[in-house]
């Protein structure tokens, strides 16, 4: 049903536990028969497992529900019809429960009892959910001060062993890695390919929800599994023959933490790792991004582009859904800004918010400030409507 192969070399696997390629160290990809495909895309019951057919796995999935989010018509000037994919209404509140779903399952099936990541805080919240589901031990390595709180108090809540390292992300995945391998804990970051797997099915609800391939897809670019799993839905939906198209993938990047983008100018397949990445966006906080050579595959493959965007662009583009009733965190806002910011004219497009609002609160008040205080009396009330 489906076999791994090797992005680099094209060696292919049947061992499912394996994460790079034992010829070359590649990233391995997820091979499946297409004409296996079983689903209707008719916009009905979605939800990540009703795509199962084109899904890595053999035994009851651990599930919390995810999938199956809204997608918003967005009113924007001047840019055709614009969507907003809200991934922060999935259980944990972001786009990683796709992938968790999936990955927590593969989990299970190889008959693991521990599993770890290093994240920038939305993984260990989805990682702590679902292998609480799962009934799993979890270990999370995060950087230190540089996680937003309400994705802290999910890991440690859901009951996830949770330890920060005093450096940056790049280095809490290199740790983790060597650390699982060391004690045969099941590794959940995106260098995993099952979870790219649940991920590419943001793709299938797209065309499932619009009823057709949208021209752009804006995706916020950090670590990069996003943007080469949504792609990968859409090479499938096509050679599957739902579709013909497949719309241009643009990344989004923070300025302050843009090796993709700077890959992508130069026009190169890979990137130059970026040592001390800092934006307000901390979900894309990322100077080495591990799916970095897929991610730019996907771009140059969709004919579509990186864009970067600063810090005070992003908050704008965060306030203008917020005011169009939509909360996303800081990095989720980038695929707007990216939109806003870029001058080619799609009829419509589609911005993936990766995560909600309530992921980090403390931003908000950094950026909105606090509410404003006075004494319990309706005329002091009335002096400051
Ligand atoms: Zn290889």
């Amino acid at each position: 049903m489906y076999q791994l192969r090797c992005i680099d070399c094209g060696a292919s696997f049947q061992d499912d536990n394996l994460y790079n390629c034992t010829e070359c160290g590649g990233l391995l990809e997820i091979l499946f028969d297409v004409s296996l495909a079983d689903f209707k895309l008719d916009g009905s019951n979605i939800s990540v497992w009703k795509y199962r057919s084109l899904l890595p796995v053999r035994i009851k999935p651990v599930t919390l529900f995810e999938g199956g989010t809204p997608i918003y018509p967005f009113k924007v000037e001047g840019k055709g019809r614009v969507y907003i994919k809200h991934e922060g209404m999935n259980p944990s509140g972001s786009f990683k429960d796709r992938g968790m779903t999936v990955g927590v399952t593969k989990a299970v099936e190889l008959g693991k009892r521990s599993v770890a990541c290093a994240s920038t805080g939305n993984t260990s919240a989805s990682m702590s959910m679902y292998s609480a589901r799962a009934g799993l031990n979890a270990y999370v390595l995060l950087p230190a001060g540089k996680v937003a709180l309400g994705k802290l108090a999910q890991a440690v809540m859901h009951g996830a062993k949770v330890i920060a390292i005093k450096d940056n992300f790049d280095v809490a995945l290199r740790l983790v890695r060597e650390l699982s391998e060391k004690k045969g804990m099941y590794l959940l970051n995106s260098v995993n390919p099952f979870r790219l797997e649940g991920q590419k099915t943001i793709a299938f609800e797209i065309v499932d929800q619009l009823g057709f391939v949208p021209d752009a897809v804006f995706v916020p670019v950090g670590n990069a599994g996003n943007i080469s799993a949504i792609y990968k839905g859409f090479l499938e939906l096509k050679e599957a023959g739902y579709t013909d198209e497949i719309p241009k993938m643009i990344g989004v990047q923070a300025e302050g933490a843009n090796p993709i983008y700077k890959a992508y100018v130069e026009g190169k397949e890979d990137i130059e790792p970026l040592k001390n990445p800092e934006t307000i966006a901390t979900a894309i906080r990322i100077g080495m991004p591990v799916n970095a050579k897929k991610a730019l595959k996907a771009i140059y493959a969709s004919k579509g582009k990186v864009i970067q965007v600063r810090d005070d662009e992003i908050v704008q583009a965060q306030k203008l859904l917020a005011r169009q009733g939509i909360g996303v965190e800081p990095a989720s806002a980038s695929s707007l800004a990216g939109l806003l910011k870029d001058d080619s004219e799609f009829e419509n497009s589609v911005c993936i918010a990766t995560g909600n609002l309530l992921k980090d609160p403390e931003e908000v008040v950094r950026v909105i400030g606090k509410p404003i205080e006075v004494e319990a009396d309706i005329r002091e009330i009335e002096k400051v409507l």
